[in-house]
């Protein structure tokens, strides 16, 4: 901008000033901005091009390694067949401080125990748990009482956990007859009830970020990863339920199996409005969540995250989702530090710098194993302070 332009445009901001401070806005109405209904002299960047460096300077601590050992409840690992993958998990765990990973890509019969054994087989048998999981197609009368006595193999076999069920369980499955499978459909009741008898978690990926189900507006939080991924649009009425019906449908099955312990993954896909999840915490004392892919959610709102966070310290667990190790520090940095107005590791998922929310030690240590060692039996202790 030259020295005469910048003249002139604080001479219009002054006059500005000047006459809004003698005529006091008016309520609800907005005051005028400087220059608005003026057109840019350069022709605007695109959402993709515009990628402002920050110049703010302030403390930064970036944080490898978990301050305490930790067991990541949602892990979707390579396949744990054979030594050479074991090995090269166990080596990034070993780097973050991850002392164990549930393996929440649940198999059953065969595939659970191919895994079970290649870990017992391997010097890293006090890493890993494994989940098993539920074939929820085409369910019908008798599905429910099959795969309550396949759960109960399951669990001898030595999963200690259902999960991951993902979000094609209300969006997508359909039952025998056609219809969608509702995820409080009485016929599943049997499994639920066999799952608090076993005393093992139920874990469960309902739905998608609710953005996911609206019009893909300029108004839209997710307008870029909605351009991007079209398997993620749910905004079809005809074709998929809307967020909130799934959201009762879920709410439903936790209410009606009070002693099943159930784990609603990524934080309920309420992170972005916390109050709702602590309602949910409030009346169903059966619940857990899980942090998992929504750490920028939780970054945007240090203050009322931490406070959250404190107040149901005992309902939360840590949980990555995908495996990608250089990405697990980001959520150390933000639960343990007080770092300010630093980047997410993706921005399709958030347009927004994140914060620390410096969680004290106590908090952090139930979020990192204690929350999980009480729910999951069968975790090996080795490994974590007392
Ligand atoms: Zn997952």
């Amino acid at each position: 901008m030259s020295h005469a332009l910048l003249s002139i445009t604080f001479l219009t901001f002054a006059v500005t000033v000047a006459a809004s401070a003698q005529q006091p806005t008016a309520p609800g109405q907005i005051r005028p901005r400087p220059g608005e209904g003026r057109d840019p002299e350069f022709p605007p960047p695109t959402i993709l091009e515009y990628k402002p460096r920050s110049t703010l300077v302030v403390p930064a601590h970036t944080v490898p390694r978990a301050k305490f050992p930790v067991v990541d409840f949602h892990g979707h690992p390579p396949a744990l067949t054979s030594p050479e993958n074991i090995q090269r998990v166990v080596d990034a765990m070993d780097q973050l401080n991850l002392r164990v990973m549930i393996n929440a890509s649940g198999r059953s019969q065969d595939r659970l125990k191919q895994q079970l054994a290649a870990v017992a087989a391997s010097k890293h048998k006090d890493r890993f748990v494994m989940f098993t999981t539920l074939n929820l197609r085409d369910i019908g009368p008798g599905s429910g009482a099959r795969l309550a006595a396949q759960l109960e193999a399951d669990v001898a076999a030595g999963a200690v956990g259902i999960g991951e069920i993902n979000k094609g369980f209300g969006l997508s499955a359909r039952k025998a007859d056609g219809t969608r499978l509702k995820l409080d459909d009485p016929e599943l009741d049997p499994v639920w009830e066999t799952a608090a008898r076993l005393g093992i978690p139920v874990f469960i990926h309902t739905a998608d970020p609710s953005e996911f189900f609206q019009p893909i507006d300029y108004q839209n939080e997710r307008w870029l990863e909605l351009a991007l991924f079209s398997n993620r649009r749910y905004n079809d009425r005809a074709r998929y339920p809307s967020f909130e019906e799934l959201m009762a449908e879920r709410d439903r099955l936790f209410k009606r199996h009070p002693k099943t312990t159930f784990v609603t993954a990524h934080l309920g896909w309420h992170a972005h409005d916390l109050a709702r999840l602590g309602r949910m915490f409030d009346s169903l004392p059966n619940l857990y969540s899980e942090v998992g892919a929504v750490l920028y959610e939780l970054g945007r709102q240090p203050r009322f995250a931490r406070e959250f966070l404190i107040k149901y310290q005992d309902r939360i667990l840590f949980g990555k989702d995908s495996f990608q190790p250089d990405e697990y520090p980001y959520y150390w940095r933000v639960f343990e530090t007080n770092d300010e107005y630093f980047d997410y590791y993706r921005d399709y998922h958030a347009f927004w710098k994140l914060y620390g929310l410096g969680l004290p030690d106590a908090v952090l240590k139930k979020l990192y194993y204690l929350n999980a060692l009480k729910i999951v039996p069968g975790i090996p202790r080795a490994g974590f302070p007392g």
